[in-house]
């Protein structure tokens, strides 16, 4: 038997949490976030639930590649652009359109050679205060002209991206920047992550392009993969969204504790009561963040309980106390779906760890076995 630890990826989640993107934005494109391989999940294993998006984000050259070879011939949009002159060749040539955030990505395609096999769709990304990629506002509209006066570059969109979408006004500032700088400038744009299609619907509309043919590009992540972009004041399930991944494994080993005994690695844990402790194979070896305390919640044959003690390479030890009927094999959730149908949110566990859903999704180590499952 292999060792029980398993990921599973639920395409039908994947399917929902766009379909949840739709309904809060129903008239805007939807650019799926594949980044970081999918958030962890795998591009291959998400790829089937997110086909009904209007295009795909990513970081580098070799995800838009795998995208191309899954057979996806509509838009894919490189967030970083491209790093150096011979990119833009794989570019032109994949039909990949890409971030514009600097002048250097801008001298790169002033030196391309009109033998470029197609011309170029770049986003011309404005910092609007984030102070991370980005043209300052006062320089974007020179920025603009020097790409529109490219016979390489055919299409010019407007790009921003918020630091704060997840505060509820943590977008009104960088928006109406971003609105005053473009004004009358012609183009798609691109302004949503997550947190700003979820908590800041209307954001979506504005602001107002200059054609009226321009579409909207929205770029959601997380809450695709269902994590709520802004826990805890909204879990997924107040959004509506289904965990698309989950992480399992079993009960392999059980242990009585008399009062007063300690378990695991420091002896940071001490039953106060006699106990009955289940030892799990899942370890931070497996991408369980070593931060979670004691108290951090886990699901044991669909029955919520917590972890006790430090968590190990390997293991971790939960409480069994309140639970008589589990035992060795009884199944564990570590996070999203159990068997029975009830959830432990990512978003939970996460921050019980100090940190957020994405991180434990994109930490998702090689060793676990992954498996697709249409539900
Ligand atoms: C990662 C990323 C997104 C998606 O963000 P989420 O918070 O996961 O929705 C959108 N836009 C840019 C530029 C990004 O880097």
């Amino acid at each position: 038997m292999p060792r029980p630890i398993l990921a599973t990826i639920h395409t039908a989640a994947l399917r929902h949490n766009l379909q949840c993107v739709r309904t809060a934005a129903p008239t805007v494109r939807v650019l799926a976030v594949v980044k970081a391989d999918g958030y962890g999940h795998g591009i291959e294993r998400v790829f089937d639930g997110l086909r009904d998006a209007d295009g795909f984000a990513v970081l580098d050259l070799c995800e838009a590649e795998r995208l191309r070879a899954l057979g996806w011939r509509g838009p894919v949009l490189l967030l970083e652009g491209v790093f150096q002159p011979s990119d833009l060749a794989i570019c032109s040539r994949l039909h990949l359109w890409h971030t514009v955030h600097d002048d250097a990505q801008i001298d790169m395609l002033t030196a391309q050679t009109a033998t470029s096999a197609s011309p170029h769709s770049v986003f011309l990304k404005m910092n609007s205060g984030m102070n991370r990629l980005g043209f300052a506002p006062g320089a974007y509209r020179q920025a603009f002209s020097r790409l529109r006066a490219l016979a390489q570059v055919a299409r010019v969109s407007l790009m921003t991206h918020f630091g704060d979408a997840d505060r509820r006004t943590g977008i009104d500032q960088p928006l109406a920047l971003f609105a005053a700088t473009c004004r009358d400038l012609p183009g798609d744009w691109s302004v949503c992550n997550s947190a700003a299609i979820l908590c800041h619907p209307d954001a979506v509309t504005v602001p107002t392009p200059a054609s009226a043919s321009a579409s909207n590009w929205v770029r959601p992540g997380i809450c695709l993969y269902g994590s709520s972009p802004d826990y805890p004041s909204h879990t997924a399930a107040d959004w509506g969204l289904q965990p698309a991944m989950s992480l399992s494994s079993k009960i392999i080993a059980t242990q009585d504790l008399p009062v007063g005994a300690a378990v695991g690695y420091g002896q940071t844990f001490r039953a106060a009561v006699p106990m009955r402790i289940g030892v799990v194979a899942c370890g931070y070896a497996d991408g369980y963040p070593r931060a979670c305390p004691s108290g951090t919640p886990v699901l044991v044959d669909g029955q919520r309980t917590q972890v006790v003690g430090r968590v190990s390479m390997d293991m971790i030890t939960v409480d069994l106390t309140g639970l008589p009927t589990a035992g060795t094999g009884s199944a564990v959730t570590l996070w999203g779906r159990a068997a029975c149908g009830a959830v432990l949110d990512i978003d939970e566990v996460a921050c019980a760890g100090g940190t957020l859903g994405y991180e434990l999704m994109c930490a998702l180590p090689p060793r676990v076995p992954v498996q697709v499952t249409s539900r």
